[in-house]
């Protein structure tokens, strides 16, 4: 038997593509028992996980299930070749291969209020996680890190998310805001060979703990990024999430960010973090508005939040947006508005091009210049920097990465 949490469900031309990550039970037996202890080792080795994608057409294509799967629950998995009446569904072992298997498969409910249920819930969170204060996060997002002029940078990951906030003179990151990129299904779509720049020590700020907000930092991409801070957000983690968070934690690098009830907002020389008001894992991560006075430049990066959970104090006078979730389709969640005296209002899509969600949506899409936003730039046509007039020039002159902008 299998544990798998519902990372995404997303509806793709009348198909629901339901997505979980998922660990073997045996695995987690010892863990299990005594949650609170688990969070003092480094579990990056304690347990093997993967993914798993069901397409089904309606819910009662899933036989047995009580109810309709749900975003951010845990689940029952068995995985049964032999018997073809169960659902198919394709198996993922590598974060960083779209190499798939056909499996057959069968999903049971878990009830929250029983024992057993709330232990799976408690280990794969970051209760017993010591959290940062104020003072320590602001310090890590500011302290001698000051550029005279910087520029935005959204980067191309393929299907995911990674940005950061640049040096003008030398384009080198000043602090990252997501460290992702296309993963799993959509590993294809991740641009090969991308090497990142730490020259300045950067912090990494995580929007939310999907995997394609930080799956840059695995084992064969740039898994140096694990030796700089991570300010993270407080929520509930899958099990792959809780391996990456423990390996942090024991490198002394995961910084938690408290709770919105604690901590709503860090304002910072180039901007403000803050938390988004939602509660899933997308809606209830940290936003980013990033603004220069000599640019005369504000940009909001929602990450995967909808707009309507993001404050409205971060979302008036926009000359730019990164669309949220790979402008993937939302219905009834409109784009703020484009500043009007501006000319050209920039809408940035960060997505891989034939991703298996099909993001951006069709709906979405064009519908943002309703809201005043005239230029389009799609990630995956390479790197795009904003705040800027002409391609800044690289440090380096990629010989040790790639983050030359070649799109303004
Ligand atoms: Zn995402
Ligand atoms: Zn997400």
């Amino acid at each position: 038997m299998f544990l798998g949490y519902v990372d995404q469900i997303e509806r793709v031309d009348n198909m629901f593509y339901i997505v979980f990550d998922v660990v073997s039970e045996h695995q987690l037996k010892k863990l299990l028992e005594d949650p609170v202890s688990a969070k003092q080792i480094n579990l990056s080795d304690a347990y093997s996980t993967f993914c798993l994608m069901l397409k089904v057409h309606k819910w009662s294509d899933v036989p047995a299930l009580q109810r309709e799967i749900e975003i951010d629950r845990w689940y029952k998995i068995e995985i049964n070749d032999s018997e073809s009446n169960l659902v198919n569904a394709i198996r993922y072992d590598d974060m960083n291969s779209n190499n798939g298997v056909d499996v057959n498969v069968q999903i049971y409910f878990l009830d929250k209020r029983v024992n057993s249920t709330k232990n799976i819930y408690h280990l794969f969170s970051l209760n017993d996680f010591p959290k940062s204060n104020e003072n320590e996060l602001t310090n890590l997002l500011t302290q001698n890190r000051f550029a005279s002029k910087t520029f935005l940078a959204v980067y191309n990951v393929g299907q995911g998310n990674c940005s950061a906030v640049c040096n003008s003179l030398n384009s080198s990151p000043i602090v990252y805001y997501d460290f992702g990129g296309g993963c799993y299904s959509n590993a294809h779509t991740y641009p090969s060979g991308q090497q990142y720049c730490f020259t300045n020590n950067p912090p990494i700020v995580l929007s939310h703990w999907d995997n394609d907000h930080w799956s840059s930092a695995n084992h064969l991409r740039s898994p140096w990024a694990k030796n700089y801070p991570w300010i993270v957000p407080d929520q509930p983690l899958n099990a792959t999430q809780l391996k990456f968070a423990s390996e942090l934690a024991f490198l002394g690098n995961l910084y938690i960010w408290p709770r919105i009830s604690t901590l709503k907002l860090i304002r910072t020389g180039y901007g403000a973090f803050f938390y988004c008001d939602g509660t899933s894992k997308n809606d209830s991560g940290l936003g980013f508005l990033y603004s220069s006075e000599q640019e005369d430049i504000r940009a909001l990066l929602p990450g995967d939040a909808a707009y309507k959970y993001i404050n409205s104090r971060f979302k008036n006078d926009l000359s730019s947006i990164v669309a949220s979730h790979h402008g993937g389709n939302r219905r009834l969640d409109p784009p703020p508005f484009a500043r009007s005296t501006q000319s050209n209002t920039n809408i940035v899509y960060p997505y891989g091009l034939h991703n298996s969600y099909g993001h951006p949506g069709v709906l979405r899409f064009g519908e943002h210049v309703h809201f005043g936003w005239n230029k389009d730039i799609h990630t995956y046509k390479g790197h795009v920097g904003l705040g800027i007039s002409s391609l800044p020039p690289i440090g380096c002159s990629t010989n040790y990465c790639d983050l030359r902008i070649v799109q303004i």
